[in-house]
């Protein structure tokens, strides 16, 4: 056990029912908070009661941008343990994303006990009905009061943590999913593998245009010719071509998912062609006429899965399987979900208890 100052809540919140979690909306009862002073490194680990933080209004964080967080879940599993997926793999990728943004490194290990023992305090916040997860929200923001545009000189890195409900309320619905024409989300030496908030800020008008016309995310394109496929929304993407399953590769703009890496090993150990390399959207249009487009699903720690059911490119609409879930697709949310609640043996070593 590390030596983390905890402060218990005096005033325990009441659970929301399951029905009315939905994402990101409601609070565990404490957070963990370090802080970063240059010349003195992070220090002061705490846990203590969720409350608001008091930042100055000149924070670096609120004029240039200078913020990093990561994503994933603990779930519960059918016997009551509590398991989280990957966590080395989300710490290892902030600090990525901090070497990228100019962010003083944070120590892994540490970070990785310092969660244990947040989610142990609150393991009454984590939801056992199917499909239901805690979701654990780690970010850094440079807090150094000054305007000056360079790296900040403090820092807060924080870990918030929200229970949420099922993704998919009736078995897994595939999703319509729109190329975006206009607009890029990352260039090659850029921040798109990166997870930096300005990624999102800058995403949010594709998206707007995206449910605008009936679809719920994004495809992006590359930011130079608008010819490769990158990523969807929040998900990383891949595509069943005539028996084999390809994904973008990793080139710099697109963020390397935790669960793009645990599909392609699932894949393999099933002896399922993989390809990680350049795909154009031109080469999935082709595959749809000519009839080998066999599956298209997003990949990501929300939804695990999300099957496409119709890609929307210029004024073409794209029925993909008929808008049905494909057997690769569901194969790999069994093995991957079954792994995450217990009902499947873990031979990748991937959960932490
Ligand atoms: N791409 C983007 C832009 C994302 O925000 C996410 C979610 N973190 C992903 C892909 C999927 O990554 P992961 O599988 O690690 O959740």
């Amino acid at each position: 056990m590390l030596d983390i100052k905890t402060e218990f809540t005096t005033n325990p919140k009441n659970k929301p029912a399951v029905e009315a979690l939905g994402f990101g909306q409601y609070f565990t009862d404490h957070m963990f908070i370090v802080e970063y002073t240059e010349g003195k490194g992070w220090h002061d680990a705490r846990i203590i009661p969720y409350q608001p933080i008091q930042i100055d209004p000149s924070a670096m964080v609120f004029h240039y941008g200078q913020a990093v967080f990561e994503g994933l879940k603990a779930y519960k599993t059918v016997d009551g343990k509590v398991l989280l997926f990957r966590p080395d793999r989300n710490f290892a990728r902030l600090n990525n994303s901090n070497e990228r943004m100019v962010i003083p490194a944070i120590d892994e290990a540490f970070a990785l006990e310092a969660l244990k023992q947040l989610v142990t305090i609150d393991r009454e916040w984590v939801p056992d009905a199917p499909g239901t997860s805690l979701y654990i929200r780690p970010f850094i923001i440079g807090t150094e009061a000054n305007l000056g545009v360079h790296p900040s000189k403090s820092y807060k890195f924080i870990i918030i943590m929200s229970p949420s409900g099922s993704y998919y309320k009736e078995g897994i619905n595939p999703v319509k999913i729109m190329v975006e024409q206009k607009y890029v989300r990352a260039v090659a030496g850029g921040t798109g593998e990166a997870k930096t908030a300005g990624n999102y800020a800058s995403a949010l008008k594709g998206q707007e245009i995206a449910t605008a016309e009936g679809y719920s995310q994004t495809l992006w394109l590359d930011g130079k010719e608008k010819k490769y496929v990158e990523e969807v929304g929040s998900m990383n993407i891949f595509f069943k071509i005539n028996g084999k399953v390809v994904t973008p590769a990793l080139n710099g703009s697109i963020l390397p998912g935790i669960t793009r890496d645990s599909m392609i090993q699932v894949l393999k150990s099933k002896n399922i062609p993989v390809e990680e390399r350049r795909i154009t959207i031109d080469e999935v249009v082709e595959a749809n006429k000519n009839g080998t487009l066999e599956e298209v699903f997003g990949t990501g720690t929300a939804a695990v899965i999300s099957p496409v059911g119709e890609l929307k490119y210029l004024d073409e609409k794209i029925i993909i399987n008929d808008g049905k879930i494909g057997e690769v697709s569901q194969m790999l949310y069994d093995t991957l979900t079954g792994i995450q609640n217990g009902t499947i043996e873990d031979t990748f070593g991937w959960t932490i208890k």
